[in-house]
This record gives C-alpha cells, sequence and structure tokens, in this order.
C-alpha cells in the first residue's frame, strides 16, 4: 500500500458504541480530501469491546488500524502512541465521541494547504460543560496564562491538523508528564485557528472525573508515584485555609466577648498559617522532585499489546522507547 498523505489518530477508552457512527462519518468526509488516509485508532486499555467493533470496521476498510495499548495509559500518551504510528503527510488529531465534527478536516486540510503547520479547532463556547467545570478550566487558563512560559491560544484544544514537521519534532520530545496542548504551543511553527461548536457526546459518557481533570491540570498525566509527595500540598492549602478561618473565629470572638489571654490568638494564627505555608511549599518541591524521579527512571510510554493494520508497519517493538525518534 502506497504511503498516506493524511492520518487521522483518534485516542479511545470504552468508546465502543461510538465507533462506528464515527467511522460512518468521517470516512466520506476523508474520501473527499484524498483516497490515501490513513485511520489510526489508539486503544487507551478499553474494557469494552471497542476493540473488537474496530477490527471489525478494519476488516472491510484497511486503511482502519489500530494500536491497543497494554492497559489505561491515559489520552496524553494515546495522543504520542499516534503519532508515533502515523505516516501520513499530515495528521489529524481527534477525539472519539464525534464532539469534534469529521466535517471540519476539510477546513482544516485547506488552511494546511494554504501553508500553516498547525491548524487547531477552536472551540466558540463551553456551554457543554458543568458552571464548576468552566470556572475550573477558566481559572487553569488564567494561571497558566500568568505562569505559564508558553502562550495557550484560547479555546484550543487537541482537535487540530499538524504538519509532519511538526509531528516529528513532537516525537523527539521524551518528556513522560505529557501536556500536549502545551507541547503544540511549544514547538511553534506558523498556526492559525479555525472556530467550531463542540457537539453533544454521542454515546458513553465523559471518560475524565473532576479528579483526573485536576490531575491533569496539575501535571499532565499520571505520575502514580508523586502522590505521597503531593498530599503534603493538598493538606498545606487546607491547614493555611483553617488558620484564616480561625483568625476570624477569633475576631468575631473577641469583638463580642472580650478576650481572656491576650496575644493567644494571634500567635496560633501564626503558627498554622506559617506551617501551612511550609507545608504547601514542601509538597511543591516534592512535586519536581516527584517529576524528575518520573523521567530519570526511563521507562517506556507506552506498551503495545496489538497492532491491527497499517500501524502495524510502523514498528514491531511492544515499547515506545527514548530512542523511537532516532528510527530511519
Ligand atoms: N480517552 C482516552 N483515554 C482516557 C480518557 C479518554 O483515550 O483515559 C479518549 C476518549 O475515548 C475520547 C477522548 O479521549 O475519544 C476524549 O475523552 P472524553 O470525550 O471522555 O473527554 P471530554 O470530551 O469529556 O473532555
Ligand atoms: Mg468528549
Amino acid at each position: 500500500m502506497a504511503s498516506p498523505k493524511l492520518s487521522v489518530i483518534i485516542p479511545v477508552h470504552n468508546e465502543s458504541a461510538n465507533i462506528a457512527p464515527l467511522c460512518e462519518r468521517l470516512l466520506p468526509v476523508l474520501n473527499r480530501i484524498t483516497s490515501m488516509w490513513e485511520v489510526i485508532f489508539v486503544d487507551d486499555g478499553s474494557r469494552d469491546d471497542t476493540l473488537e467493533r474496530i477490527r471489525a470496521v478494519s476488516r472491510t476498510e484497511p486503511r482502519i488500524g489500530a494500536v491497543s495499548f497494554s492497559r489505561n495509559f491515559g489520552k496524553e500518551t494515546a495522543i504520542a502512541a499516534g503519532l508515533d504510528h502515523a505516516r501520513g503527510e499530515a495528521v489529524v488529531i481527534m477525539d472519539a465521541d464525534l464532539q469534534h465534527p469529521p466535517e471540519m478536516i476539510e477546513t482544516f486540510v485547506e488552511r494546511w494547504k494554504e501553508g500553516y503547520d498547525m491548524v487547531y479547532g477552536q472551540r466558540t463556547d463551553r456551554s457543554d460543560e458543568t458552571r464548576v467545570k468552566r470556572g475550573f478550566a477558566h481559572l487553569f487558563y488564567r494561571l497558566f496564562a500568568r505562569f505559564g512560559e508558553i502562550e495557550l491560544p484560547p479555546g484550543a484544544g487537541d482537535f487540530r491538523l499538524i504538519d509532519r514537521k511538526g509531528v516529528e519534532v513532537l516525537r523527539a520530545l521524551g518528556e513522560k508528564a505529557r501536556f500536549s496542548k502545551g507541547l503544540y504551543a511549544w514547538i511553534g511553527f506558523k498556526d492559525t485557528g479555525v472556530p467550531f461548536v463542540v457537539e453533544e457526546r454521542r454515546f458513553g459518557t465523559t471518560k475524565w472525573s473532576f479528579r483526573k481533570l485536576f490531575r491533569f491540570a496539575f501535571d499532565g498525566i499520571a505520575a502514580f508515584s508523586t502522590a505521597p509527595l503531593r498530599v503534603w500540598t493538598y493538606l498545606g492549602f487546607v491547614i493555611s485555609f483553617m488558620s484564616i478561618a480561625t483568625a476570624i473565629y477569633f475576631m468575631v470572638r473577641t469583638l463580642l466577648f472580650g478576650t481572656d489571654l491576650p496575644g493567644f490568638p494571634s500567635l496560633i494564627v501564626s503558627v498554622m498559617f506559617f506551617s501551612g505555608i511550609q507545608l504547601m511549599s514542601l509538597g511543591i518541591i516534592g512535586e519536581y522532585v516527584g517529576r524528575i524521579f518520573a523521567e530519570v527512571k526511563r521507562r517506556p510510554l507506552y506498551v503495545v499489546a496489538e497492532r491491527i493494520g497499517g500501524a502495524a508497519e510502523v514498528s514491531t517493538s511492544l515499547v515506545s522507547d527514548d530512542f523511537r525518534y532516532r528510527r530511519a
């Protein structure tokens, strides 16, 4: 089979019911663009029959393939694996739940042909999400804009087209704690956004719990052994808050009933406050130590259980390794 021009990579985790409707809508779009396309599903440790469904569509359409992980490694890692296996001149990343309208890919490709190396979908509203989630997202982006080293375009997510140049650079970034949105911005290149409206999830439920999102916001991806270090950060937060509550309590009490031991309330409040701050800063140092630990272990990013279709032509190794980008 000739090398494909356009690759579409789709991370899937328990998306059984979405595979067929997605293909039904995606394939006509791809066929309008070129016949030299490939679709690579990255099965991120699904526990339902997602992989069987993919196998079924792959039998009738060999341009559809899959990389199946040995367990759930997370969406960020699934994207990395997709980039490792994609062969196209341009690579599109999209979700499986039809929240990313496949028709947009035509616009992405037009833009790419105009000379943009990175074309991202820019969601125009977040009304599909709960208010709390939106609030936290807003806070996260504010903080990121303030303290992050790079600028994230507003509303941009993983739904995007990346030119081969960009793909090679992304693959060369060997880091384990992957925050793709940051990496896309970090590599630079000429980029542009295309606004779109996020559709309702087709089947199933979101795979992102609040806790998962929080952790994602915190460090990108599962660094499972930093948890004991991390506890102190939260404890520090709690104690700092408690000290403020205590301060208010003593203030109100003193105003209403006077004081029985001068100096005592302020002493307790400041002890609590500073021990809170100390724990918090220790925790934050712990975060970084934990990340360094994860990086120096040099574990492979993911473990492949099986490859289907075109994805199998790329590599036979069961693990991603840090030398993968040096492959000829
Ligand atoms: N996903 C994944 N691994 C995970 C969680 C999610 O591959 O651990 C995939 C999921 O199957 C979907 C995409 O990532 O194709 C986006 O997930 P989801 O729709 O649950 O996120 P949301 O749209 O709610 O942000
Ligand atoms: Mg979704």
